[in-house]
C-alpha cells in the first residue's frame, strides 16, 4: 500500500530497464524496488490503478532498438490511476487520470509501476463514463483507432461512401477501430492473419473478415476499387496494397508498422484517383484532439463490446503477455491491474 503521506519513503515495484555498457542498448526489464526520486521529474505522482500493453510496449520490454531511449526506464506508455499529490491547479489528490503516449515509458518513466511521476500538461481527467479499467482498455491503441477514424471522417468519408478495410482487425488498434466504424454505420472489411477469429470479428461489427494474405505481399501497383477508406496498422506491402484498392477520392489513415516500417507503393493511386493518405500519431498529438478523441470514445465506442475484446491480467504477467503480443497471439486489449 502506498500512503501519500509517506510517499517519499515508500518503496515500491516497478520494472527496470537498464543500459549496457554501451550505455545505449537495454537490457532485459526486470522487478526492482524503487522509490519516487528514482522516477523522471513531473508536478503530479499518480497511484497507477491500470495500464494496459501496446505494441510499442511489447517492443520496449522485449528489448528493440529505439524505443527505451533514456536510462534507467520504468516501461508501459498508458497511465490509468489515482492523483497522490500535485503542484498543478488543475488536479489535486484523489482526481482520476489517464495518460497516452508523450514519450512516457520511453524517454520519462511510465506505468509499469505502483507510482508515476508525470507531468501535468499530459494528464486528462478520467471521463466519469468510463471506469478505470475500461480506460486502460481503451488505451493507446483504442485512443489511436478512435484518431484514425477522425480523420477519415474529417476527409468526408461517411458511411455512404463505401466500405472501410482495417489491418491488423484482431488487435488492438484494429479490434477497437471497428467496434467503432460499425457503431458509426460503416460497412467494414476486416484484415486478418487470424480467420478462425472471424466470429470475435464479427461480432465486434466486421461486415467482411479476410485473410491478410492477400495483402503482405507485394501486389499490383493500381487495382481494382473495393474500399472507400481504410484503417493501417501494418506499413509495407499491405499499406500499399490498401492504398492501390481504395475507390476515387477515398482515403487511407495509417497509423502503424507492424508488417514492416517501409512504404513500397506506387504513385499512382494518390495521382489517378486523388485518394489521400493520412498519417495518425498518438504520442505528441495535442491536448486538445485528445480531448475530442475521448469525448468521442466515450459517445461512439459500444462498452459492452469494449469488454468482450478486453482481457484483464494482473502486472507481475505483463512480460510474459507482451512476449505473446508480438507474435500476434493476443486479441484485443489488455487490462492490466496494478495493486
Ligand atoms: P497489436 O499487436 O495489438 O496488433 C497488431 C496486429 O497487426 C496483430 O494483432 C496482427 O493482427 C497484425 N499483424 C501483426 N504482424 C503483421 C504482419 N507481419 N503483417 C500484417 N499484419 C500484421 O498492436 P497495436 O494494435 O497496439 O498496434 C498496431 C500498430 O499500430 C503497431 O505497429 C503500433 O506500433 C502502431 N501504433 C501506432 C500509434 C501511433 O501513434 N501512430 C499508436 C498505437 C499503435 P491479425 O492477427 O488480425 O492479422
Amino acid at each position: 500500500m502506498i500512503w501519500r503521506e509517506g510517499l517519499a519513503m515508500s518503496e515500491f515495484d516497478a520494472l527496470w530497464i537498464e543500459a549496457d555498457e554501451s550505455g545505449r542498448k537495454p537490457l532485459p526489464a526486470k522487478w526492482n524496488k524503487v522509490t519516487v526520486d528514482q522516477l523522471s521529474d513531473g508536478d503530479v505522482t499518480v497511484k497507477v490503478t491500470h495500464t494496459t500493453i501496446n505494441y510499442k510496449d511489447g517492443l520496449a520490454l522485449a528489448g528493440a532498438p529505439g524505443i527505451t531511449r533514456k536510462f534507467p526506464m520504468v516501461p508501459g506508455i498508458d497511465v490509468v490511476g489515482e492523483v497522490l499529490t500535485s503542484e498543478s491547479d488543475r488536479f489535486k489528490p484523489g482526481d482520476q487520470v489517464i495518460l497516452n503516449g508523450y514519450g512516457v515509458g520511453e524517454v520519462h518513466t511510465g506505468a509499469y509501476a505502483q507510482v508515476a511521476r508525470l507531468k501535468s500538461e499530459w494528464l486528462l481527467h478520467r471521463p466519469e463514463e468510463l471506469s478505470a479499467a475500461r480506460a486502460a482498455a481503451i488505451g493507446t491503441a483504442g485512443y489511436t483507432a478512435m484518431l484514425c477514424v477522425m480523420a477519415l471522417e474529417k476527409y468526408g468519408l461517411t458511411p455512404d461512401h463505401g466500405p472501410i478495410a482495417v489491418s491488423g482487425a484482431s488487435g488492438g488498434v484494429g479490434s477497437v477501430a471497428i467496434s467503432l466504424l460499425s457503431k458509426l454505420g460503416f460497412e467494414t472489411i476486416a484484415f486478418t492473419g487470424r480467420t478462425e477469429e472471424a466470429d470475435f470479428l464479427k461480432g465486434l461489427g466486421a461486415t467482411q473478415v479476410l485473410d491478410r494474405a492477400e495483402l503482405v505481399e507485394k501486389g499490383k501497383p493500381f487495382g481494382k476499387e473495393r474500399w472507400a477508406g481504410a484503417v493501417d496498422v501494418a506499413g509495407s506491402h499491405t499499406l500499399a496494397n490498401l492504398l492501390a484498392q481504395t475507390n476515387y477520392g477515398g482515403a487511407v489513415a495509417a497509423c502503424g508498422l507492424a508488417q514492416g516500417m517501409d512504404l513500397p507503393a506506387s504513385v499512382m493511386p494518390f495521382i489517378l484517383r486523388g485518394v489521400a493518405l493520412l498519417g495518425v500519431d498518438s504520442v505528441m498529438a495535442p491536448m486538445a484532439l485528445r480531448e475530442q478523441a475521448y469525448r468521442r470514445l466515450v459517445q461512439d465506442l459500444d462498452l459492452t463490446k469494449l469488454d468482450t475484446l478486453s482481457e484483464t491480467i494482473k502486472l507481475a504477467d505483463v512480460k510474459e503477455r507482451a512476449a505473446k503480443l508480438l507474435k500476434g497471439q493476443v486479441r484485443g486489449r489488455t487490462i492490466v491491474e496494478v495493486e
